[in-house]
């Protein structure tokens, strides 16, 4: 053995000695205060690789209301597996992020084909199923498993970086190396006298003391059970780390989703029909069902006396000829109905719901306010190429598209956004027909 290895074994094992204690007042805390959450009854393999994809990007409190109904619906992999894609996505719908659920569902038909239903206790192996990475892998193995495996996420990544004093931005690869190593560091070694659930444990105190205790605004410190161990604290750094980098400000994004009726492409059959598109696999929030909504309405200097850049305009128009079939005519969009505004990666968006205008609606002289005065003169810029979130939706709207009546619509799985577009189509076609 080299000089640097041995010097590395023995601060390793410097390290778990000097966990040990911290380790001891950590359970002795969980045992008394850790949380009773539904996915810790039975904590078995499928039930935790649910919970923790649930988890991702979503709150806990927001997943409690989901993981007894999907596990009700899809009890275990083949299940999954077997499912159509339309009832896993109407499942999750309100979770977002419905490229987790897709990635599931491929998941679970790997996880029957190759190994018989049951997801495999191995790291590489997991790591190889679609939408299992590190993290998820981790809890995986140490919660349904209960075998050695770190886990490293927000409440941890705060609570090791202040126990550790790092002045690293946690994020960046040197920092990740660290936070990954002492959080290993914190789970004894495999030993055949070692407790049963002493992994699941350890890893569930941690994320609990991190979330409940290390808290990122206000760490209660006097009451933390394992203070002596930090160094933070030690320093009265607590308030001040981790420190990340700023975050960029969000970038504004105006996108434009079209109310279009068999009335306003004079088809026939129910005039208030709705035409809904399913949104093609590769794209954001892909396969599930939407209005027709077009991005990138182009720079607050296109904006025409109607809110709409030439480019809106031009997509529609060349979807409902191309993918419709509509017959070719001078399409124009309607005044803004209604807006909604939500976050989609780092854009900070406002959804415009407008029809097809009809020449009645030009006849009458309608105010001609513009997207631009109904966001309090917020400027809209132009989405690089680079930074399309969606960008693959250039090529196709949608995957299929169908007419649905309006008492329908909530039959398809629908993003939050399309959702809301869906509910307040169906309030105002219940007016008009009054
Ligand atoms: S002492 Fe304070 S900063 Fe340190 S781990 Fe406990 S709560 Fe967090």
């Amino acid at each position: 053995m080299t000089k640097r290895t041995l010097e590395s074994a023995r601060d390793q094992a410097q390290r778990e000695w000097e966990l040990e204690p911290a380790r001891r007042a950590l359970l002795k805390w969980f045992d008394r205060y850790g949380r009773a959450l539904p996915w810790r009854d039975d904590p078995n393999p499928y039930r935790v690789w649910v919970s923790e994809i649930m988890l991702q990007q979503t709150t806990t409190q927001t997943v409690a209301g989901y993981f007894d109904r999907f596990l009700t619906q899809f009890p275990n992999a083949s299940a999954l597996a077997r499912a159509d894609e339309a009832d896993v996505l109407k499942a999750w719908q309100g979770l977002g992020y419905y490229r987790r659920a897709r990635a599931m569902r491929d998941a679970a038909k790997i996880v029957v084909e190759r190994y018989n239903g049951e997801l495999p206790g191995a790291r590489e192996e997991l790591e190889a199923l679609p939408g299992i990475g590190r993290y998820a892998a981790g809890a995986i193995l140490s919660f349904g498993f209960d075998r050695r495996a770190p886990i490293l996420e927000a409440n941890t990544t705060r609570l090791h970086a202040r126990l550790l004093a790092l002045e690293d931005d946690p994020t960046v690869a040197r920092a990740q190396a660290i936070l990954w190593r002492f959080a290993e560091a914190w789970l004894p070694r495999e030993s055949p006298r070692r407790a049963k659930g002493v992994y699941r444990r350890v890893n569930s105190a941690l994320t609990d003391l991190g979330r409940m205790v290390c808290a990122p605004n206000h760490p209660q410190c006097e009451t933390c059970p394992i203070a002596e161990y930090c160094r933070a604290y030690d320093a009265g750094r607590q308030y001040e780390l981790p420190r990340y980098k700023p975050k960029r400000a969000p970038t504004p994004r105006l996108d434009v989703a079209i109310w279009i009726t068999r009335a306003d492409l004079g088809v026939s059959g129910d005039p208030n029909d709705v035409l809904l598109v399913k949104r093609p696999k590769e794209a954001l929030w892909g396969g599930l069902w939407d209005l027709p909504r077009f991005v990138d309405v182009g720079a607050q200097g296109e904006a025409t006396a109607l809110g709409w850049s030439a480019k809106a305009l031009d997509q529609a128009q060349a979807f409902l000829e191309t993918e419709i079939g509509a017959a070719p005519r001078n399409y124009r969009l309607g005044p803004v109905i209604t807006t909604f505004k939500h976050a989609v990666t780092r854009f900070r968006v406002t959804l415009a719901l407008c029809r097809l205008a009809d020449s009645n609606w030009y006849a009458t002289g309608a105010s001609e306010r513009t997207l631009f005065d109904l966001n309090n003169n917020e400027r809209f810029d132009q989405i690089g190429r680079e930074d399309r979130s969606d960008k693959k939706t250039d090529a196709r709207v949608a995957e299929e598209w169908r007419w649905v009546k309006c008492e329908e619509l909530e039959k398809y799985p629908m993003s939050t956004t399309g959702r809301k577009l869906a509910e307040f189509i169906k309030r105002e076609t219940q007016v008009e027909k009054k």
